[in-house]
């Protein structure tokens, strides 16, 4: 072991949780990387010596993930397989003190803004001017653009506030220029991420920016597509809709966590929103974009649901035939307001309420897919796989949603955009063959 503390330090950034985590995690690498720090994330050659992980706090099942992570790295440690072990992000930003005492052979932990306190641990400065530069954890032809950080909602179940504060919105220019900057680097698919995308500007400007942000970024040559995840229902600004319509590469495709569908829980969960006001507003988006691919995502099992509020949420779903559809089994999470409510069901209760509702999207995807068979759609080549390519439609984003099984006669690059002829259909994914 001590040959190692000889060689050159290696870091290793492990990212648990959301696209949002990842960014924060290429970002930390892009500054070790400037300052001549040789970093790599998720290292499977195992040739580093220093750890940083960028934990995820926002459920319970995360929270077990990431202290689990955690662990297993001190274990590596003590073995004297690693030198430094350090932690950061939410789950650190919310439990700092308690993971302090219970996991003591972390050599630091550190809150969700304190980057540059990360840096000091590599006799690093932060700079500024280096915003933009991130070393991706992504396959190079796409990237998340985080717009802006926090959240000013109120939404009673939700933590993320707690972990990274009020929102702040990143300016325009800077986005634009980070945007540049991977585009020059080879991404063709961008995909605008913030805990609330409406929001944008609110802070800044003292108004909703995105439409103009959507705008400048399809401007930039080379962005082949734009994809917008997690915007908050109420009051949603439909300028968004209209400047998709306009915009040939931002995706018809909208990420919209609704959460649930019967108003007592709507009311319960602080949406400030009602059903009827969610169908108009589904109802509105359909009728500015008839293709649009909605994707939403929704709790089951919050404090008092009644068998008559799932009912309600999946004659919704039946109504409302959502494309993508994501649900999370509740989690009482402490210093939330729903916390105060008394947790009336159990794990196996919440997680059988999920499944149940996603019996009922599992058909509806099957038979939205079935209706694709014959057609041709362009499709994004992610990867190989198995001798097969990997890809999706506009229609779907990263990892969430469905993948596009390619078959091809010719050798396709991760990267290159093909059209694909549909022939076969599975419940959340397609098959098809290139032909051009
Ligand atoms: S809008 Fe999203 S991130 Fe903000 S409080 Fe509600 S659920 Fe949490």
């Amino acid at each position: 072991m001590k040959a190692r503390s000889l060689r050159k330090d290696k870091v290793n950034i492990i990212t648990l949780g959301c696209s949002k985590n990842l960014v924060d995690s290429e970002v930390l690498s892009g500054q070790l990387r400037a300052h001549d720090v040789d970093v790599v994330h998720e290292n499977r050659k195992r040739d580093h010596n220093i750890v940083v992980i960028n934990t995820c706090g926002f459920i319970d099942k995360a929270k077990e993930e990431s202290v689990n992570t955690i662990l297993e790295q001190v274990e590596l440690k003590k073995k004297g397989l690693l030198d430094k072990v350090y932690v950061t992000g939410c789950l650190s930003e919310r439990y700092r003190e308690s993971l302090a005492q219970e996991i003591p052979e972390v050599d630091a932990y550190f809150g969700t803004l304190e980057l540059p306190l990360i840096l000091k641990r590599f006799n690093a400065d932060y700079k500024a001017e280096l915003v933009g530069e991130r070393l991706l954890g992504t396959p190079s032809h796409y990237a998340y653009l985080k717009i802006s950080e926090g959240c000013n909602r109120t939404c009673s179940f939700c933590a993320i506030p707690l972990m990274r504060g009020k929102h702040v919105s990143r300016t325009r220019e800077s986005l634009i220029n980070e945007a540049r900057k991977l585009v020059d680097g080879g991404v063709k698919e961008i995909m605008l991420i913030a805990q609330e995308l409406t929001y944008y500007g609110l802070d800044i400007y003292k108004e909703r920016a995105l439409p103009d942000l959507m705008n400048d970024l399809a401007d930039i040559n080379g962005l082949e597509w734009i994809r917008l995840h997690y915007a908050y229902p109420s009051k949603f600004p439909l300028e968004i809709i209209d400047v998709m319509k306009q915009r040939p590469n931002i995706c018809n495709y909208l990420d919209m966590p609704l959460q649930h569908a019967s108003n007592a829980m709507l009311k319960a969960m602080k949406r400030q929103i009602t059903r009827e006001e969610m169908e108009e507003l589904v109802g509105e988006i359909r009728s500015r974009i008839p293709d649009i691919c909605l994707r939403t995502t929704l709790i089951a099992g919050f404090p008092g649901e009644t068998r008559d509020d799932v009912e309600e949420l999946k004659a919704f779903l039946v109504r409302q035939q959502f494309d993508r559809v994501g649900i999370f089994p509740y989690s009482h999470e402490e210093d939330t307001s729903a916390h105060e409510l008394e947790d009336t069901l159990s794990r196996e209760e919440k997680e059988a309420r999920a499944e149940e509702i996603m019996e009922v999207q599992q058909e509806i995807s099957l038979e939205k897919n079935m209706a694709k068979v014959g057609r041709t759609f362009r499709v994004l080549i992610d990867k190989k796989e198995a001798g097969r390519y990997l890809g999706r439609t506009e229609y779907d984003s990263v990892e969430v949603d469905n993948e596009v099984i390619v078959n091809s006669e010719r050798n396709l690059k991760p990267g290159e955009f093909v059209q694909v002829n549909i022939s076969k259909a599975y419940d959340y994914d397609l098959e098809g063959r290139v032909v051009d």
